[in-house]
C-alpha cells in the first residue's frame, strides 16, 4: 500500500471517472462505492480510514472479516460479506457482518435467518445472481430467482433482500461483461412488478475495478473497488 498522497488522488480519479460516466448517460443519482479490503491486513485498513471517509467495506472471506472485526471494532465499520459463504462459518460471523450481497442458496439462508433469531435481529441482504457460465461464479440462476424470493420472503422475515449482486464474467470482451449486467438489470426490473412482501429492489450491485464503467452504464447503484483503491493484492 502507497502512502496517502496516493490512495487520495486514486480516490479523486475514481470520482472523477464516476462523474464523467454519469454525466454521459445522464444519471443523477449518487453511485456508492464498497471499497473491497480483503487481503489487506487491519492496520493497512485503518490507514485509509481518514482518506476514504468510508463506513463500510466489503471481505470475501469469512475468517479475515471476523479478525478485522474485532482489531477495528472502535471505528464502527459495516462488514458486507461479497464473497461465497460456507454454512459452518455462518454462526462465527454473523454477528460481525451488517450485510450479505453474496446471498445464493436456500440453506444459507434458513442458515442465517436461524442465527439472526438467536440474536433477535435482522439483516441487509442483496441476492447474487449468476451471469455468466464460469464454475466459479456462484448465484441463482435468473429464471429461479422469483422462487427464490418468494421463499425467502414467506420462510425466513429476518433477512431484507434490498436488489442484486452480481460478478461479470472474466474476459476482455466489453460486450460479454455488458451482457451480465444488462442480464440482472432486466432481471431486477422484471421482478421489481412483483411485489413480494419485504423484498425490494433498490440496489444493484456491480462493477469492479476493471468494468465500473460499463456496471454504471447498465444501471449499476453500487460499485466494488479493491485493486484500484487498494493496489495490487
Ligand atoms: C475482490 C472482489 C471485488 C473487487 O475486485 P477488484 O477487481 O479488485 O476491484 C469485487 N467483488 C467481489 C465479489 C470480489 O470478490
Amino acid at each position: 500500500m502507497n502512502n496517502d498522497k496516493f490512495l487520495q488522488e486514486r480516490l479523486e480519479s475514481i470520482n472523477e471517472r464516476i462523474t464523467k460516466t454519469c454525466q454521459r448517460i445522464g444519471y443523477g443519482k449518487q453511485i456508492s462505492i464498497l471499497p473491497v479490503s480483503k487481503t489487506f491486513n487491519s492496520e493497512v485498513i485503518a490507514e485509509t480510514l481518514k482518506i476514504l471517509k468510508m463506513k463500510r467495506f466489503g471481505e470475501n472471506r469469512a475468517q479475515e472479516i471476523k479478525t478485522k472485526y474485532y482489531d477495528l471494532l472502535e471505528h464502527n465499520i459495516e462488514w458486507v460479506m461479497i464473497g461465497n459463504l460456507q454454512l459452518n462459518k455462518v454462526n462465527s460471523i454473523i454477528n460481525c457482518i451488517g450485510e450479505i450481497q453474496s446471498l445464493d442458496r436456500l440453506e444459507l439462508a434458513k442458515s442465517i435467518d436461524h442465527q439472526l433469531q438467536k440474536n433477535n435481529r435482522t439483516i441487509k441482504a442483496l441476492v447474487q445472481i449468476k451471469t455468466s457460465p464460469e464454475p466459479s461464479k456462484h448465484g441463482i440462476y435468473p429464471d429461479d430467482l422469483l422462487t427464490f424470493l418468494q421463499k425467502v420472503s414467506d420462510n425466513f422475515p429476518r433477512i431484507k433482500i434490498s436488489g442484486l449482486m452480481t460478478v461479470a464474467e472474466l474476459t476482455e470482451d466489453k460486450d460479454k461483461i455488458r451482457s451480465c449486467f444488462r442480464t440482472i438489470r432486466k432481471l431486477r426490473d422484471k421482478v421489481s412488478k412483483h411485489n413480494i412482501e419485504s423484498v425490494n429492489m433498490d440496489n444493484l450491485s456491480m462493477g469492479m475495478s476493471k468494468d465500473f464503467e460499463i456496471a454504471i452504464e447498465e444501471g449499476s447503484t453500487e460499485i466494488r473497488l479493491g485493486s484500484i483503491l487498494f493496489g495490487h493484492r
